[in-house]
C-alpha cells in the first residue's frame, strides 16, 4: 500500500532501513524503557535526521516534504521516529532566528550526527497548554543569564546534547503583550556546572523518554539567546507549522501500517469456517479509518506544498495534524478490534503501536488546541482565552 508518489527511492531506502528494526527489537526496547540508539544511530548515519539542514550547514538541504516522506516511511514500516523526530525540526527555531555565529556554531555538528538537538523544554506543570504563562525565568547578571524553574515532558532530554529552552525574561505583569517577554536559549546539557540541573525521567504509558527538569541557578551565557530577548514565543510558534505536518506524516504512517496489518490478518484468520474479513461488522471499521486517513493524507500533502512554496499554512497544518491522528486513532481501534484476543498480545506488536498511537490526541498538541485555533483564527469566532 504506497499511495504517494513524491520521493519513491527515499521512501524506499527508508523502509529498507527499518527492515533491520522488527518487532522483536522495539518490543525489547519497551519492555526495558530503553532508547532505540542503534535505530537513531542508523537515522543519522543514513542522513535523513539532517534532511532539512540547509547544504550551507552541512545538511542535505531538502524540502519538507521529504522529511514528510521519511517519518511516514519509519511508521508505516512499525517503526517510531518519536525518539529522535525532534532532531529533524527544532533546529529550525536556531536556522530562523539564530545568529549567523551560532548557526555556523551548532548546525555543522547537528549535521554530522556530533551533537543532538532534540530536547524542547516549553511546557511547565502549572500552565501546561497556556504557554504564555510559563513561569521558568532567566535573570541576566553579566555575561550570563540565570535560570530558575521548572520544565516537564521535555523529551529526550537523557539523550539530547543541546535543549532549546523557553524561559521568561521579563514578568507576565509587566509586558503590554502577553505573547512578549519570553525568550528562547539554546543550553548545552553536556556543559552545565553540577547541581545547577536534575533532569528526572517519567514514565508513561509508552516508551518515549520523557523528563522533567528542574534548574537552579543554571547559568546559560548571553551568547546562547537566540534572536532577541523578549520574542521567543514568536520563535517557537514559528516552527509549530512543520512540527506539525511532520507530526501528521508520523500518523498517517501509523494509519497506513494498522490498516494493513488489519486487512491482511482479516483475510486469514478463519473463525465459524471462513476469514473474518468476510463479515462487514469487520470490513467497515478498517474501510472506514482508510477512507479518513487517504482524506487526511490529501490535506497533508496541500499543508506541505504550501510550506514548501514558503507560504505560512497555518490552517493545514492544523488540520492536516488533526485529520492525520484522528485517522490513526480509528486505524488503532480497528485493528486491536481485528485482532481480538491476539492484539492484546506483546508479540502481535499493536498493543505497543496502540499505546502510542494515542499520544498524537494530546502531544505536542491537543484536539482541543487545534479545534479552538481553527474556530477562532480560521472561523473568526469569539476567543474563549
Ligand atoms: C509523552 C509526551 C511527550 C511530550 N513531549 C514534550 C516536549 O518534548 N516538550 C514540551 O515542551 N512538551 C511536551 N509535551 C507536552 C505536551 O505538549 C502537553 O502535554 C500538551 O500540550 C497538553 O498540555 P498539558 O498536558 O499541560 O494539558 P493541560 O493544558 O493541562 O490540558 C488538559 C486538557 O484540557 C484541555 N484544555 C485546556 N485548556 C482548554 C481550553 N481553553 N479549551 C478546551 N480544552 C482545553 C487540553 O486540550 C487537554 O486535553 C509532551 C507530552 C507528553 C504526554
Amino acid at each position: 500500500m504506497n499511495y504517494t508518489l513524491n520521493h519513491v527511492e527515499i521512501r524506499d531506502a527508508v523502509s529498507k532501513l527499518c527492515l533491520k528494526f522488527d518487532g522483536k527489537y522495539w518490543q525489547n526496547c519497551d519492555k526495558n524503557n530503553s532508547y532505540p540508539t542503534e535505530f537513531v544511530n542508523a537515522l543519522t548515519e543514513a542522513g535523513y535526521l539532517s534532511a532539512l539542514i540547509p547544504e550551507e550547514y552541512g545538511g542535505l538541504g531538502l524540502s519538507l516534504s521529504v522529511g514528510v516522506a521519511i517519518l511516514e516511511e519509519i511508521h508505516k514500516s512499525g517503526c517510531n521516529a518519536a525518539a529522535c523526530h525532534a532532531q529533524m525540526y527544532t533546529m529550525g527555531t536556531l536556522l530562523r532566528h539564530g545568529s549567523e555565529d551560532q548557526k555556523q556554531k551548532y548546525l555543522p555538528e547537528i549535521a554530522k550526527g556530533n551533537l543532538r538537538l532534540q530536547a524542547f523544554g516549553v511546557t511547565e506543570p502549572t500552565s501546561g497548554s497556556d504557554t504564555t504563562s510559563l513561569k521558568c525565568n532567566a535573570v541576566k547578571k553579566g555575561d550570563f543569564y540565570h535560570i530558575n524553574g521548572q520544565k516537564i515532558w521535555t523529551s529526550r532530554a537523557e539523550h539530547s546534547d543541546l535543549l532549546l529552552l523557553l524561559a521568561r525574561t521579563t514578568p507576565k505583569e509587566k509586558v503590554t503583550k502577553r505573547t512578549d517577554g519570553l525568550s528562547v536559549f539554546i543550553v548545552n546539557l553536556k556543559e552545565v556546572p553540577k547541581n545547577t540541573i536534575t533532569i528526572k525521567p517519567i514514565r508513561t504509558m509508552m516508551n518515549h523518554s520523557t523528563t522533567e527538569i528542574f534548574f537552579d541557578n543554571l547559568p546559560v551565557p548571553k551568547r546562547n539567546l537566540i534572536g532577541e530577548e523578549g520574542k521567543g514565543f514568536k520563535y517557537i510558534l514559528s516552527g509549530m507549522n512543520a512540527e506539525r505536518i511532520l507530526i501528521a506524516a508520523e500518523c498517517i504512517g501509523d494509519a497506513k501500517w494498522f490498516i494493513n496489518k488489519a486487512s491482511k490478518y482479516s483475510s486469514e484468520r478463519e473463525i465459524f469456517g471462513r476469514p473474518i474479513g468476510k463479515n462487514q461488522g469487520i470490513q467497515f471499521p478498517i474501510a472506514r479509518s482508510y477512507s479518513l486517513m487517504r482524506a487526511a493524507e490529501l490535506m497533508l500533502n496541500e499543508a506541505t506544498n504550501l510550506f514548501d512554496k514558503g507560504l505560512n499554512p497555518g490552517e493545514e497544518a492544523n488540520l492536516s495534524k488533526l485529520l492525520s491522528a484522528d485517522a490513526q486513532w480509528a486505524a488503532a481501534e480497528a485493528c486491536i478490534q481485528t485482532f481480538g484476543g491476539f492484539g492484546f498480545a506483546e508479540e502481535y506488536d499493536i498493543e505497543r503501536k496502540y499505546r502510542e498511537a494515542r499520544l498524537y490526541q494530546v502531544a505536542p498538541i491537543s484536539t482541543n488546541m487545534i479545534l479552538s485555533y481553527i474556530a477562532e483564527h480560521v472561523l473568526k469566532m469569539p476567543r474563549s482565552y
